[in-house]
C-alpha cells in the first residue's frame, strides 16, 4: 500500500460544503485539494485549485484527473460515466460500484438484502399496474419513492388506504420507482464507517438523527440505543463497506426498531461519502470523518474514531444562520459556516456542534 505523501493533490468531484470540509481536513495533513464542479460552491474558497466544468464533459474530467493524484467525490449523484472517465487516468476512491448501488434505490435494496441485512419490504414500480400490484402485496400505509435522484425526502409520496394510486403515481412523475412498506421504527440512527485501502475498518459512535421538513435537523451522540444494537449497527455497516470493496467514509442510515421488534435494525439507505450525520466528529473526535475519508483515499493509516465528548449537532438551515453572533458566543460549541451568501429556506448554511463531557462507554 503506497500512501500519497504530504504535498500530493486529492481531486474532489463536487464543490459543496462536504467538499469544503474535506479540503480543510486535507490541508491539516499537508495535502492539497483540487475541486471539480459544474458550479462554483463553498469548497472553492478553501481549495488549492478548482475547475468549473460539466460532469458530462469527459475530456475535461480526464484532464482534471490527470492534474491530481487520486479522485474522490462528495455527492452520490456523480454520473457513473464521469467516475469511470476519471478512473481511466487515476484511482477513484470509493469506486464506481458504490455509486451504482447508492444511485438506485431498487439496486441498493437488492444489494443490501442479498447480504442478509434487513431492509424495508419493497417492490419495483414501473407503471400504474405494478403500483396496484405492489400496494396489494405490501399493504398500506407505504411510501412510494423514485428509484433515482431522491434526497432529503424529495421524490417521495406516502400512501394510506385513502390515497388514490393514480394521483400518487402522478405526484412523483413517470420515473421508475419503488414502493416500500412502512417501518414502525423507534428512532433513526446512522453509522459512519471508514475503510482504508488495506481493508481496515473503523466506526464512529452511532448518532441519533432527527429530521425537520425532510431535512436532517440534529445528530446526537450517544444515541439512546442499547449496546447490542450499537454493535449490530456497526457490524452491518462494516459488512456493506466490505461488500462494496469500499475505500473512504460510508454512511449507513438505519431505523432502530426496539428490542421487541422482529428486526432490531433495518437499513434505510447508504451514502457513499462523508455525511451530515457525521459532522459532530469534527468537534467530538480526535480525527473527524472528513480527515478519515482523506486518510483512506490517500492510502494513509486511519485515525482514531473514538469520541472524547458527547455532542449534539444542529444544522443551520436558511435563516437560522442569521443568529451567527449569538451562536459564535456560545461557550461549548463549534460553529461551522459554509460561506454561502443566500440563506434560502431549506438551504444548509452551516451547523453548530454543542459538546459536553462524555457519558456512557
Ligand atoms: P429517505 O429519503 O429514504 O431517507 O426517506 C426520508 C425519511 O422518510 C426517512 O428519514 C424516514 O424518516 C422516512 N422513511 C423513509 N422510508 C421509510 C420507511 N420505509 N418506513 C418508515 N419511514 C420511512
Amino acid at each position: 500500500m503506497t500512501a500519497l505523501p504530504p504535498g500530493s493533490t486529492i481531486g474532489i468531484l463536487g464543490g459543496g460544503q462536504l467538499g469544503r470540509m474535506l479540503a480543510m481536513a486535507a490541508a491539516r495533513l499537508g495535502l492539497k485539494c483540487h475541486i471539480y464542479s459544474d458550479t462554483s460552491g463553498p469548497a472553492f474558497d478553501v481549495a488549492a485549485a478548482s475547475t468549473v466544468g460539466a460532469y458530462d464533459d469527459l475530456d475535461a474530467v480526464r484532464r482534471f484527473a490527470a492534474s491530481v493524484d487520486v479522485v474522490t467525490y462528495e455527492f452520490e449523484n456523480v454520473p457513473c460515466e464521469t467516475a469511470r472517465a476519471a478512473g481511466e487516468i487515476k484511482p477513484v476512491r470509493p469506486g464506481v460500484k458504490a455509486l451504482e448501488v447508492a444511485q438506485d434505490r431498487l439496486v441498493e435494496k437488492q444489494f443490501i438484502s442479498a447480504l442478509g441485512i434487513p431492509v424495508a419490504p419493497f417492490a419495483a414500480v414501473d407503471c400504474e399496474t405494478s403500483l396496484d400490484t405492489a400496494a396489494s402485496t405490501l399493504g398500506l400505509p407505504a411510501i412510494l419513492k423514485t428509484r433515482r435522484l431522491g434526497y432529503d425526502g424529495k421524490g417521495q409520496v406516502r400512501l394510506s388506504g385513502a390515497t388514490d394510486l393514480t394521483t400518487a403515481r402522478a405526484a412523483i412523475g413517470a420515473a421508475p420507482a419503488i414502493l416500500e412498506g412502512m417501518v414502525a421504527f423507534k428512532i433513526e440512527v446512522s453509522v459512519l464507517v471508514v475503510r482504508g485501502l488495506d481493508g481496515e475498518t473503523r466506526v464512529y459512535d452511532v448518532p441519533h438523527n432527527t429530521h425537520a421538513h425532510g431535512i436532517l435537523d440534529t445528530s446526537t451522540v450517544p444515541a439512546p440505543i442499547p449496546a447490542e444494537a450499537r454493535t449490530r449497527a456497526e457490524k452491518i455497516a462494516g459488512e456493506i463497506a466490505a461488500a462494496l470493496d469500499y475505500v473512504g467514509v460510508l454512511a449507513v442510515e438505519m431505523f432502530y426498531c426496539g428490542e421487541a421488534a422482529a428486526e432490531l435494525l433495518i437499513v434505510n439507505e447508504i451514502a457513499p461519502r462523508v455525511h451530515n450525520s457525521g459532522h459532530w466528529t469534527i468537534d467530538a473526535c480526535a480525527v473527524s470523518q472528513f480527515e478519515n475519508h482523506i486518510r483512506a483515499v490517500a492510502g494513509w493509516p486511519l485515525g482514531a474514531t473514538a469520541r472524547h465528548s458527547d455532542a449534539v449537532m444542529q444544522n443551520l438551515i436558511g435563516d437560522d444562520v442569521n443568529a451567527w453572533t449569538a451562536l459564535a458566543a456560545e461557550a461549548s460549541a463549534g460553529l461551522h459556516l459554509y460561506g454561502k451568501n443566500d440563506p434560502r429556506p431549506g438551504r444548509k448554511m452551516g451547523h453548530i456542534t454543542r459538546i459536553s463531557p462524555k457519558t456512557g462507554d
